[in-house]
């Protein structure tokens, strides 16, 4: 039997401790490969060679609890026939590090690269010369065909959102031909992990209670919105919807498993805003009260307006009881994608966001007993102080509960990347880090990589420092205290 190793490199962002999050792009992978059903449907949509779906010994190898793979003793790595690895950008000279030392262990075995980098930077990465597939776009539906087809010494024509290396071609099409709810439950594959190399802390910024490790859940793919700074849209030139049964059913089974804490990955779970309570009265009928934990993010801008222009009363009071029907099923806390409390920023970078209506959730969701967390961005093109300063008077009005301020990076394929206000300080990817991990949200060793027109890295560096301050003296805490951000 043929074996294939998913892989994911070590997490440069990370401080100290250990990941709390398991591993769903890994897991969906896995959960896709070792499905015939799933097979035949991809077989059915894109055409084949290979019309019986093979078997796989597959072996999970998630790395991002380590910060460097020189803690890691890599043997048990050698002996694969395909090896899938799934990099963002600060982890790829990590990834392409592994894929070399692997490759020279082993020469017969392939090599495939996916995740966000290898969508955004297609063309750089061949020239590594390295990998044998650059996998673009949505992996679920072409790494089985993409496995099948090297495996078994194919040509390379099915899935057409590859790059394939061998002619330096490619068609980008991302296209997406087979309904997400018909996608394998990445809750299929928690067998293949070792639950106790993950973090156990739980959701301390919204004061959890349980603690497990945190399973992502995906309940939707590709964005219906164009903020100026993300590349979402740039990845995915569609939207789908997982329904909600499916995700109960990926809850389920992740709670058999001994998961007890789920984080609703997507930023437009909330679109349409009566999403989240659908959700929570299905979780309401299928868990006793105090079994799970679960957060997510929200919007907040027109969708709350539409939402509460529909009821009567007062919306505050009704965005109480809204929060307050959450809480009964496990829900934990909300994230809210604020980036600034400067309006007029807001508006450049086309996030729709209204601050009046962080303002409302924000405190609605913290009168239900909930907690919030906002993400915000420093450094971006026009981003003064004089705008830092909005924002830190916004965190002073508000106070959420938690918050998590990272240094804006321009990806590529965004209109930012090119900006020419923006200089990068390094071009190394090492550095592109935006934000600790969660357990160490509030510390301050990172440094901006990039200057812009109004400030340079160092004042930008600042500025994050200052806002982290900030929230820390308004929740009346010391400087520096330590506190998840999840
Ligand atoms: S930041 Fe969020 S809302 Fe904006 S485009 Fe990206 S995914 Fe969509």
């Amino acid at each position: 039997m043929k074996r294939i190793l998913l892989l994911k490199p070590p997490s440069p962002t990370l401080v100290n401790g250990k990941i709390s999050k398991l591993p769903l792009e890994l897991m969906s992978l896995a959960s896709a490969l070792s499905s015939k059903p799933f097979y035949n449907l991809l077989v059915e949509k894109y055409g084949s060679i290979d019309k019986k779906a093979s078997e796989y010994q597959i072996v999970i190898e998630d790395l991002s609890s380590l910060k460097s793979l020189s803690q890691k003793n890599i043997s048990s790595l050698e002996c694969f026939d395909l090896v899938g690895i799934t990099s963002t950008t600060s982890q790829i000279n990590q990834a392409v590090n592994i894929c070399s030392i692997l490759k020279e262990k082993n020469p017969n075995a392939k090599f495939v690269i996916g995740g966000p980098h290898a969508s955004l930077a297609k063309e750089q990465l061949l020239v590594y010369n390295l990998f044998d597939v650059i996998n673009v776009g949505e992996g679920i539906e072409s790494f089985p065909l993409i496995a099948s087809d090297i495996l078994n010494d194919a040509p390379f024509y099915r899935a057409e959102n590859i790059i394939y290396d061998g002619h330096r071609n490619y068609k980008d099409t991302s296209k997406s031909l087979v309904s997400i709810n018909n996608y394998p439950l990445s809750s299929n594959s928690i067998t293949l992990l070792d639950l106790s190399l993950y973090d156990t802390s739980g959701f301390i910024a919204h004061d959890g209670i349980i603690k497990t490790p945190i399973a992502l859940i995906q309940t939707s793919i590709g964005c219906n919105h164009n903020c100026s700074f993300c590349s979402i849209p740039q990845i995915y030139n569609y939207r789908k919807f997982v329904c909600l049964e499916r995700i109960c059913e990926e809850f389920i089974q992740y709670f058999k498993n001994g998961i007890r804490l789920f984080h609703i990955v997507d930023d437009t779970f909330s679109d349409p805003f009566g999403r989240p309570l659908e959700l929570s009265t299905l979780l309401n009928n299928t868990f006793r009260q105090g079994m799970i934990e679960w957060v997510f993010n929200i919007r907040a801008d027109d969708l709350v307006n539409r939402y509460l222009d529909n009821l009567s009363g007062n919306n505050f009071k009704n965005l109480v009881w809204y929060f307050n029907q959450l809480s009964k099923s496990g829900c934990r806390g909300i994230s809210i994608g604020v980036e600034t409390g400067d309006s007029s920023l807001l508006k450049r970078i086309n996030k729709r966001t209204s601050l009046s209506c962080v303002s409302l959730l924000t405190d609605a969701a913290k009168e239900a007993g909930l907690g919030v967390k906002w993400y915000l961005m420093v450094g971006l093109p026009g981003q003064n102080w004089n705008s830092i300063f909005k924002t830190a008077d916004f965190i002073t009005k508000n106070v959420p509960t938690g918050m998590a301020v990272s240094f804006f990076i321009p990806h590529i394929g965004t209109e930012f990347f090119s900006d020419k206000r923006i200089k990068f300080e390094s071009n190394n990817f090492n550095d592109f880090l935006s934000c600790p991990e969660p357990k160490d949200r509030y510390q301050k060793t990172l440094k901006s990589i990039i200057s812009t027109d109004v400030m340079n890295n160092e004042e930008i560096t600042k500025a994050r420092n200052f806002l982290i301050d900030t929230f820390l003296e308004n929740k009346g805490k010391k400087q520096g205290v330590e506190k998840c951000g999840l």
